[in-house]
């Protein structure tokens, strides 16, 4: 589409929306805008402008404004021009190959198209809007809200019921943007309407244009994401440069090293996890290394994280790679989903922040951050809330940084927008779109549904021991804490004359028995409620064989805390044997490490 006798100008100033002042030849001269719509971001004071002159006789103005300069773009901006470059672009059968009939301007029923088209094999009804708005390359439509726009997408909508093709064509008036959302700031209602429009089948489509100043031509197409999220990815990876916090996998990003993170970060905090991460790095620092560990050594690696089957699910899969894969960890994401323990949340966690694949990380944290921006009225729980945030999310996640992005959600999940207690709203760099803090009803988000009450359980836990060793069980293969070893356990609270009867009947001499606290385990679905007895026999050994077929070990004492895992849920016993086990323990190797090399530098 090409204009006449065009001349530039400076852009002075709008009086309304029809009228502006350009300067040209040091002239100020009053123009017809061939705008109706807002354009406050395009027509500002100094703007370089271009106009066409008008050949007609006896008009209030001879030019009309059809093009602006903004930064090293030029932006058309002329509302009839995308319906003309439409109308060209579709006779030249670019869009429809097959195309038979074109009719601009259609009537049907109480509804007004702009275009009418027929191919051999369809009837099309098509609605064309052109796109002046632009901010850091992503352009957006409207620009002021439009009650006539969202009319037209539902008129849409009623096309396709009726059995019609039916397109809305965004024009983007200007070349190299990024892409095309709808401008949910301005107006929520018209990005719904656009939302349902295509879930009932409309085509939503985007082209840019090749822009001079004196023709515009319709040039490629443009990527259309009518996620609400759309806005996020910007704000928040600015916020995660300047607050991300430094963690071991996240210097290193090798797969291996993130797998293992990401697997050890599930259900624990990250300042838990850190010592263990080191301790199992050095131990099993690759694939093959954790494929070939002994079951033992892999319990007592993960000794006091809990949800012993992920560390089982871990090494199964390292098997899994090892005669599958060569060795090597996959790089794609449906290729990760088929490892053993790996998730949706994981697969999508190994794939963007080791390969730079661009799939969401859906985890606890990202839900509850999305569930607040949208105010999402779903379970959190439910997957299909689930399925519809990581098909949102898959629309925004930046192909460039699809790692930093994964971790900057569960960043701020886990540091602003935190699960207990209020979010730090005032810190948090996405609250000029959060639906949730707008409305003043954070608490309300996410949605959960009522938790089921856990079982409880009794037991008598006996910490039996002669001078030199102490009595460990191991649990069976199979169930809770399957595979670890814990003290010999009666069910229910006993009293000490029921123990003592117990042991009598076990063959074992009690030297000295003394009642210990109780103590609480929670597990996600159960409840340990324990008491304990410190128990002092003379000599195990002798009952050794009967013994043994119970299930009961004697461990030397040191080896019991160094060898065995042991279940945290036994911390408040095992101290009385002084057995350090779990967390504790890591923690206390994890602070000598860090003062031993204290200690070594002082001495340099
Ligand atoms: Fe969460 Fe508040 Fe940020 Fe909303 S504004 S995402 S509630 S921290």
């Amino acid at each position: 589409m090409k204009y006449d006798n065009i001349t530039s100008g400076t852009f002075l100033e709008r009086p309304n929306r029809f009228i502006a002042y350009v300067e040209i030849d040091g002239k100020r001269e009053k123009v017809h805008v061939k705008n109706t719509g807002r354009c406050r971001e395009l027509l500002t004071a100094g703007a370089t402008v271009f106009l066409e002159k008008s050949g007609k006789e006896g008009r209030s103005t001879a030019y009309d404004l059809i093009a602006v300069q903004k930064g090293n773009r030029l932006i058309n901006m002329d509302s009839q021009a995308p319906n003309r470059v439409v109308e060209e672009w579709l006779y030249q059968k670019s869009l429809f190959p097959d195309l038979v009939l074109l009719r601009p301007e259609t009537t049907y029923g109480k509804s007004r198209f702009d275009f009418y088209l027929e191919t051999s094999s369809d009837k099309i009804f098509m609605e064309v809007k052109g796109v002046t708005l632009e901010q850091e390359d992503i352009v957006s439509f409207p620009d002021a809200p439009s009650e006539r726009a969202v009319k037209h997408v539902e008129e849409l909508i009623q096309a396709v019921e009726k059995g019609y093709q039916a397109y809305l064509l965004f024009v983007i008036q200007m070349k190299d943007v990024r892409f095309f959302r709808p401008n949910w700031q301005t107006q929520p209602e018209f990005a719904k309407s656009l939302e349902r429009a295509a879930a009932a089948g409309v085509k939503i489509l985007a082209y840019d244009c090749e822009v001079t100043k004196d023709e515009l031509r319709i040039g490629t197409q443009v990527p259309v994401c009518l996620s609400y999220l759309s806005e996020m990815p910007e704000p928040l990876l600015d916020w995660y440069d300047r607050n991300r916090r430094i963690l071991p996998w996240r210097e290193e990003p090798q797969p291996y090293r993130v797998w293992v993170s990401e697997i050890m970060l599930q259900q624990t905090r990250v300042e838990a996890v850190k010592p263990y991460f080191e301790r199992f790095m050095q131990k099993l620092p690759d694939i093959p290394s954790l494929a070939c560990a002994q079951e033992k050594e892999l319990l007592k690696l993960w000794e006091g994280l809990g949800y012993y089957n992920r560390v089982r699910n871990l090494q199964a899969a390292a098997v899994q790679i090892m005669e599958e894969y060569q060795g090597r960890m996959p790089e794609e994401y449906e290729e990760l989903l088929k490892l053993k323990g790996i998730g949706s949340y994981t697969a999508g966690a190994v794939a963007s922040i080791a390969y730079g694949r661009a799939v969401p990380a859906v985890d606890g944290n990202v839900l509850r951050v999305v569930s607040r921006l949208i105010r999402e009225e779903g379970e959190i729980t439910g997957t299909d809330v689930k399925q519809r945030m990581w098909e949102q999310l898959m629309q925004v996640i930046p192909k460039d940084r699809p790692g930093d992005f994964n971790q900057a959600m569960m960043e701020i999940g886990a540091t602003v927008c935190i699960p207990n207690g209020m979010p730090h709203c005032t810190e948090c760099p996405l609250q000029f779109m959060c639906q949730a803090y707008q409305q003043d009803c954070v608490s309300d988000y996410p949605k959960k549904a009522a938790k089921k009450g856990r079982k409880t359980e009794k037991k008598t836990m006996l910490l039996i021991q002669d001078e030199n060793k102490v009595v460990l069980k191991k649990r069976p293969a199979k169930g809770l804490l399957s595979g670890m070893y814990e003290f010999p356990a009666l069910e229910g609270y006993q009293s000490s004359e029921q123990v003592l009867s117990y042991l009598k009947e076990m063959g074992l001499k009690t030297v000295r028995i003394m009642e210990l606290n109780e103590a609480k385990h929670i597990f996600s679905h159960i409840e340990w409620h324990m008491k304990g007895f410190l128990i002092k026999v003379d000599e195990l050994e002798p009952k050794g064989e009967q013994l043994k077929k119970e299930g009961w070990l004697f461990v030397d004492t040191v080896e019991a805390g160094e060898q065995y895992p042991i279940p945290s849920a036994l911390t408040a016993y095992a101290k009385h044997l002084d057995l350090k086990i779990g967390s504790q323990k890591v923690r206390e190797n994890w602070r000598k490490k860090d003062e031993t090399v204290i200690d070594s530098n002082s001495l340099l």
